[in-house]
């Protein structure tokens, strides 16, 4: 059994010097392991089984035969010794540093004159076998001089494809690491892989692959890609790729043509490789080879590139817009010289802000890489961990008192129950108010059930007001807004007085309202006055009766609530579907599986616009940027678009085809971007067609529209036939970067950048239908105020309610303040100060307006709140809740997707807020100071927010210990002394709430999140348990609902689940038992483990891949371009490459 073993034994006891005094010996010893190696199987496990000290006694010794140069024989053995086995032994071999004696193998034989050539030969064979295998190959070959070697010796044997295919294959390997590959190409090898690429011709087709391997890796630089187009190359690889698309009938050559394209592919990554490709007619002809490809599936990674290759080199276009600033301008009262406004408005007369030179700015392409390896995962790392906070100092909630309390005083209005005596005569004690049969108390509500059929109806009647018979308490009186000069600001009068646009005189029409759709004529006309006299004559409207199902909804009331927003642009219409109202289907709405192919296809259209042109209408229908009409009168063939109304955000529509528009949505007010949040109104439409829309100025590098997403649609229609809802709509639904540049004072002041696709398709089913569209459940301010009116209707005695308007924005617009608990039992002392003392709950709510699901999350706490069941009985005894449903009105009413009026983003002002820029941040975080002033910060703070980019609902926090565990930052024990409490509210949320779940949690401090709602609550007001909730915007793919799209009534649910956490969490408290803790930190260990957990810093998504390569991310001028599930895609689609694959990309998936 031992033989080998005990050979090996010998071969250990000789160390270098005695092999050296005893060469014949040693290699007697050698020659005979190799030979049992090679003859018995069992053997050469042994020598792998001995804890792989067996190969590191071999390649000792091999190390010394390199010396004393007489390795050949030896060397063909142990070749086949590796060719015994594949993969692990190559890999044992590597991790011995086998790799760096082969090379000194190399360097000291090629001194030998003449070279061996068969050593040379097998040399290569096993480099070429554990190149692959090693990371660091290339680096070894450059440092050991090796490069050059095989370079000659490809150099002086272009005939002798005997030794010519290990050398390339080789090359290859070596020209993978990007500091080789401008070395290789400043040595000529890009010229010399197009000699050996070119002509057409199918002799060694084995090589020619391996060749076109090595040019595609070498020309990802760009400086050789450079080469390649001033070489006059690129003309040359479209032909050859003609002539190989011409005669591979067969398709036993796909990996060749494959290897064609990648290489056109690297070179386009730059902008003269572009050019090159389109002055030589490339995209005809990748178009035209791809469409013939396309009934054959197995071509697929043809097509698949060559559609990337035509999107990428589509020559940009500009958006069709005069300036990419906000259609509307909102006049502030002052401007920070340092501020977005400031930069938005003060570029110099005459620029372009819609295109700029920036595509034309690549000139300095030349290649940046220094002589560092760049280790992938050592970089991802490090980026990842960038926005992580590592100063202790910061890490340490540190109250700050902010503001003196002489000034926060004037803020005690706001909290009467902290007052409250209750003396007044009518007080009416809580015992008697037990006692009066209300319908409340026959049908309690309960946490509403998605899904649960006919819980809509059951609340019926739960909401009527208390009977008469019993007297009412006091209701608090709202407060008249807080006026800025109360409160010691020093601006003056005059400029506040600017900063108010004139209210405007509202006739608000809803013109189209008034019209039965039979008469035709639907949509908006341009001049929307006199529609209502018109609506007059006898026209009725059926309104969806929809109060039974929608307690909080009445269309009246609505209309009255519109008439008191203030819009920048002065909207006098209304948009159905908040006028109707949305009752969630009862339906299953899935997750949309992405059909194969959809992108290419996509992109395929869009190059027809070139191919073909004269098939392109290029009609603009809708336009944004001609106030006085902005919808284009027509022949009745185009659709009619309109979105002036709240919350609307079409800016203009450009008909491409009989059925295919273009769209471009507004900037926010006062920005020049935030495009992602739609919503607008389609009319004109004919029934049975499929439409195709794309929003095309979108700017996210990616978008859940790809994993799963459907627009909104609202039909009128079936409004009016007892269906008031919104339902999730589209089919071919994709998102990708298209051929709109975007310019770089729009990107940051990056260049080059590109604007995305959003685009979906879909069908009507009702002629002279008006139907709307959105990015997700519309949900505008005067509905908030509608709801809030609704919900006073719900009070009973036992609750407390208070609606006080905390301030005005800058656009004239009440933020709202909503105090709910319980009212005293009695007004005994004892119940007046339980009633007083009760732990406060702060949430807010839609800071950013595109947010629309954290309206409809709270919602669902309100109205559980304002509920009768117990359960909120409870938990209005148990706290007093602080709500602020929405602090930024003006972003939501004018269709802004991130900012308010001022071009900021407000949750990005907490550190700082300017009173009069950001006046319900200021007053917010106001409130909260004078709680901390007062010893009475909340307990729980949560912001409501969405989440474009990930599924389910999940929450964020901060804390110290689980943001130090995350970065490298050494602290003392002393530092993370830290209660585990704030995770227990999210972590009852995933017990209960089934959208929640905890793995997407994180609790990790960023620095780029530092002036948060959630980090200044924490730090400055030390709020421990300081939340940001995050709601997904697509669905869920975990829990009750995974594989499905989220709804209102699944968002709602989530809000009165919050609400019973609460209580949860009060009463997990109480019981002063902490083994709920100890759990919590098996969980902590848990994800600690596992490390998993996604977290705010890394900003994509993690989703599973797609066997079609969605390349959105991969900016033009990007080097790495390459598609990450390119391989897995062809692999997937055919099992029979597999062995074909190179080593290189075989590599990748181990
Ligand atoms: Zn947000």
């Amino acid at each position: 059994m031992c033989a080998v073993l005990m050979l090996l034994g010998q071969l250990e006891r000789m160390n270098g010097e005695a092999m050296v005094r005893d060469v014949e010996t040693a290699r007697q010893i050698t020659a005979k392991i190799f030979h049992l190696i090679q003859t018995q199987e069992k053997s050469g496990k042994e020598v792998m089984s001995k804890g792989s000290s067996g190969m590191e006694v071999i390649l000792a010794s091999l190390e010394v035969f390199t010396i004393l140069r007489f390795s050949l024989s030896h060397l063909m053995l142990f070749y086949c010794y590796l060719s015994l086995g594949r993969g692990r032994r190559v890999g044992v071999f590597v991790s011995k540093g086998g790799t760096g004696i082969l090379f000194q193998i190399l360097i000291t034989a090629i001194k030998e004159l003449p070279p061996s050539e068969e050593l040379m030969l097998q040399l290569h064979s096993l480099l070429a076998k554990v190149g692959p295998k090693d990371r660091k190959f290339g680096v070894k070959a450059r440092l050991s001089g090796a490069l050059n070697i095989t370079v000659n010796l490809i150099k002086q044997n272009l005939q002798n494809t005997k030794l010519l295919l290990p050398c390339l294959q080789v090359l290859r390997v070596y020209s993978t690491n990007s500091v080789n590959a401008i070395s290789l190409g400043k040595n000529g090898v890009v010229e010399l892989m197009f000699k050996i690429v070119t002509p057409y011709s199918k002799k060694n087709t084995s090589l020619l692959k391996v060749a076109l391997d090595a040019l595609g890796a070498l020309l990802k630089s760009k400086t050789n890609a450079r080469r390649a187009v001033d070489g006059g190359h690129v003309p040359v690889l479209l032909a050859l790729y003609q002539d190989w698309h011409r005669n591979d009938t067969r398709h036993r050559h796909m990996l060749i043509r494959k290897g064609l394209l990648v290489c056109l592919r690297n070179i386009t990554n730059i902008k003269l490789g572009r050019k090159a490709f389109l002055d030589a007619d490339g995209m005809r002809i990748l178009y035209n080879s791809s469409t013939e490809c396309l009934p054959v599936r197995t071509l697929d990674p043809l097509v698949n590139t060559s559609s990337l290759i035509m999107r990428k080199c589509f020559p940009k276009n500009r958006l069709p817009l005069p300036t990419i600033k906000s259609a509307f301008q909102y006049q502030l009262p002052h401007v920070p010289a340092v501020g977005p406004v400031a930069q938005l408005y003060s570029q110099p007369p005459g620029v372009d802000d819609v295109v700029d030179e920036s595509d034309d700015n690549e000139e300095t392409d030349a290649d940046t890489e220094n002589d560092t390896e760049n280790d992938e995962d050592e970089k991802d790392q490090r980026s990842a961990n960038d926005d992580i906070e590592t100063d202790l100092n910061k890490l340490h909630p540190k109250k700050n008192p902010g503001r003196p309390f002489e000034e926060l005083r004037v803020y005690e209005r706001f909290f009467l129950e902290l007052s409250e005596d209750f003396q007044v005569s009518n007080f009416v004690p809580m015992l008697t108010r037990f006692q009066v049969p209300t319908a409340q108390a026959l049908s309690p509500k309960l946490v509403p059930k998605s899904g649960s059929q006919g819980d809509c109806n059951s609340t019926k009647g739960q909401h009527t007001l208390p009977s008469p018979s019993v007297p009412t308490p006091t209701p608090p009186a709202p407060l008249t807004p807080l006026e800025l000069d109360t409160i010691h600001l020093t601006k003056d009068q005059d400029k506040k007085e600017e900063a108010r646009i004139p209210s405007p005189d509202t006739c608000t029409t809803l013109s189209s309202l008034a019209r039965p759709p039979s008469q035709g004529n639907w949509g908006s006309d341009c001049g929307s006055e006199g529609a209502e006299d018109e609506g007059g004559e006898g026209a009725v409207l059926e309104v969806p009766d929809t109060a039974l199902l929608l307690p909080l909804h009445d269309p009246d009331l609505y209309v009255e609530m519109v008439k008191g927003t203030h819009s920048v642009p002065q909207y006098a219409e209304v948009a159905y579907p908040d006028y109707f109202g949305h009752v969630a289907p009862t339906f299953r709405e899935p997750l949309q599986e992405r059909v194969y192919g959809v992108q290419r296809s996509k992109i395929f259209q869009d190059t027809e616009r070139l191919i073909h042109p004269n098939d392109i209408v290029d009609k603009v229908v809708y336009d944004l940027d001609i106030p006085s009409c902005p919808v284009i009168e027509d022949d009745g063939e185009s659709l009619k678009f309109n979105s002036q109304f709240e919350s609307g955000n079409l800016r203009k529509a450009v008909q491409i085809r009989k059925y295919e528009y273009d769209l471009v949505l507004n900037s926010d007010i006062n920005s020049n971007h935030y495009h992602q949040w739609f919503y607008f109104e389609v009319s004109g439409m004919r029934v049975g067609t499929t439409y195709r829309f794309n929003i095309i100025n979108s700017e996210k590098s990616n978008s859940q529209f790809n994993y799963g997403m459907q627009v909104l649609m609202y039909s009128v229609q079936e409004a009016i036939s007892g269906r008031p809802r919104w339902v999730r709509t589209g089919t071919d639904i994709c998102y990708y970067k298209n051929h709109f540049a975007r310019s770089s004072i729009a990107a940051g002041g990056q260049k080059g950048k590109s604007y995305y696709t959003m685009t979906f398709s879909t069908s009507f089913s009702h002629k002279d239908d008006v139907c709307y569209f959105a990015y997700h459940y519309p949900y505008t301010y005067s509905t908030l105020k509608m709801h809030l009116s609704k919900l006073e209707a719900l009070r009973t005695p036992q609750i407390y309610l208070r609606q006080d308007v905390l301030c005005k924005t800058l656009g004239g617009n009440g933020c709202p303040l909503l105090t709910i608990t319980a009212m005293p039992e009695s007004n005994s002392n004892d119940h007046i100060c339980q009633f007083r003392n009760r732990p406060l709950i702060f949430l807010s709510a839609r800071v950013h307006p595109g947010e629309t699901n954290a309206s409809w999350v709270m919602k669902g706490t309100l109205e559980f709140l304002m509920s009768t069941s117990p359960l909120a009985a409870s938990l209005r005894e148990a706290y007093i809740f602080k709500i602020i449903p929405m602090l930024n009105p003006d972003g939501v009413v004018n269709g802004n997707h991130r900012c308010s009026l001022s071009g900021e983003d407000l949750n990005r002002q907490w550190q700082n807020p300017n009173p009069e820029l950001h006046p319900t941040i200021y007053h917010t975080k106001s409130l909260l100071q004078y709680l901390a002033h007062i010893q009475r910060a909340p307990l729980v703070f949560c912001d409501y927010h969405g989440h474009s980019r990930k599924k389910n609902v999940f929450m964020y926090g901060c804390s110290v210990k689980e943001t130090v565990w995350q970065s490298n930052i050494s602290a003392t024990s002393s530092d993370l002394q830290e209660d585990l409490g704030y995770r227990a509210l999210p972590k009852i949320l995933s017990q209960i709430a089934p959208a929640f779940s905890m793995a997407s949690c994180s609790f990790v401090v960023e620095r780029s999140k530092e002036s948060t709602a959630r980090v200044v609550v924490w730090r400055e007001i030390g709020v421990q348990c300081s939340y940001t909730m995050e709601s997904t915007l697509c669905g869920c793919d975990q829990g009750k609902y995974k594989g499905l799209q989220i709804g209102t009534r699944e968002l709602e649910e989530m809000g009165a689940q919050f609400c019973v956490a609460l209580l949860r969490l009060k009463r997990l408290t109480g019981l002063r038992n902490h083994q709920h803790l100890l759990d919590l930190e098996s969980d902590i260990i848990g994800t600690q483990a596992k490390v998993v957990s996604p977290t705010t810093y890394v900003m994509e998504e993690d989703e599973p891949p797609f066997l079609e390569p969605i390349d959105y991310s991969a900016e033009s001028n990007d080097e790495d371009a390459e598609p990450e599930n390119e391989h897995a895609a062809e692999v997937q689609g055919n099992p029979d490459h597999l062995d074909q694959l190179s080593d290189s990309e075989t590599n990748h998936r181990d």
